[in-house]
């Protein structure tokens, strides 16, 4: 049986925070400016705690100029509004994301109107939205999951995606819809496959690329993937393993890896595909807002 390759997303996340660190130093140089990424956390959940302490790190490792607030679950939904429109006019802010999700009693799509588009690092306000559904990748910010699998993908396939048939599985404002805005702008014919989706397993087969964000753990089977078909796994689900003792977990993706290395051309593990590129994503959007913001134009990495 042919073995897939495996898509390292460490190594390509580690080489994009390399880029990002060399530019954000040639601005500092020039401009002596450092791109600001503000991060609000409201609330005590654990997995949002470390995703905000792990973009925190990343940021001030790159040589941005990293800010943390974080609130109390309690805290009322204005003086979050508060905080977004202080940072939305601080000058040394250039991205700014509200780590989801939110406590109950915040309208989450409220506070994520409120952030101005152009500090919009997460890609989620509807004016980037539209932009990158109206094909303008090039003014948008871009959802960081999605931009982090493009990335893997072309490095893998190559920059020319253009005629390959992709098969996105999960439609999501996070995931699922801005993946599939990103392969129709690279001229893929693209489906968007999800829980209403009749015949999964004959849709999945007719894909050169498959994107799975379902958040199943291991719902893809083997036998569902094309021969050498490039597979992007952005499923993070933990579940129990005894035989690495009792009440012990492990993370798994969408995708049933040991039966699809069988299958795909390539593949992405999980932990270690998709994950790390999602942050590295992050600090790319805020090197870009920074240098929109500054009036320096266009100068998005290829990566
Ligand atoms: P979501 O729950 O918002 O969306 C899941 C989608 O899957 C829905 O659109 C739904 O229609 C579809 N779906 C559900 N059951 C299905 C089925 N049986 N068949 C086909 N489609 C089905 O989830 P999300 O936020 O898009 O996240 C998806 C997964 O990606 C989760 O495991 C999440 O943890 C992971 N994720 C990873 C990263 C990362 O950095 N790697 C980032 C975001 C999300």
């Amino acid at each position: 049986m042919p073995q897939a390759e495996l898509i390292d997303g460490k190594a390509v996340a580690a080489s994009v925070r390399d880029e990002i660190a060399r530019r954000s130093r040639d601005l500092l140089k020039a401009q002596g400016v450092k791109p600001g990424l503000a991060v609000v956390l409201v609330g005590e959940d654990p997995a949002s705690q470390v995703y905000v302490r792990n973009k925190d790190k990343m940021a001030q490792a790159v040589g941005f100029h990293s800010v943390k607030h974080t609130l109390d679950a309690g805290t009322p939904e204005e003086d979050v509004l508060a905080l977004v429109r202080a940072l939305n006019e601080d000058p040394d802010i250039h991205g700014i994301l509200v780590q989801l999700p939110l406590p109950a009693h915040i309208d989450e799509s409220k506070v994520l109107r409120l952030v101005k588009p152009e500090k919009d690092v997460d890609g989620f306000h509807p004016i980037n939205v539209g932009l990158l559904t109206a094909g303008e990748r090039s003014a948008a910010l871009v959802p960081c999951t999605p931009a982090g699998s493009l990335v893997l993908i072309k490095r893998t396939l190559g920059p020319d995606l253009s005629g390959k048939t992709a098969v996105v599985i999960g439609r999501s404002n996070i995931v699922g819809k801005p993946m599939a805005s990103l392969l129709l702008q690279e001229s893929c014919t693209v489906t968007i496959a999800h829980s209403r989706t009749r015949d999964l397993p004959d849709v999945v087969r007719a894909a050169d690329i498959v994107v799975a964000a379902v958040g199943r753990p291991q719902m893809v089977r083997g036998d569902w993937i094309k021969d050498g078909a490039t597979v992007i796994d952005v499923g993070i689900n933990r579940i129990p393993a005894p035989d690495l003792g009792p009440d012990k977990t492990r993370l798994v993706g969408d995708v049933a890896f040991d039966e699809a290395l069988g299958h795909a051309g390539a593949i992405t593990p999980v932990p270690g595909g998709v994950g790390p590129m999602t942050i590295a994503m992050l600090m790319s959007n805020t090197l870009t807002a920074a240098r929109r913001q500054l009036g320096l134009g266009e100068d998005i990495p290829a990566f």
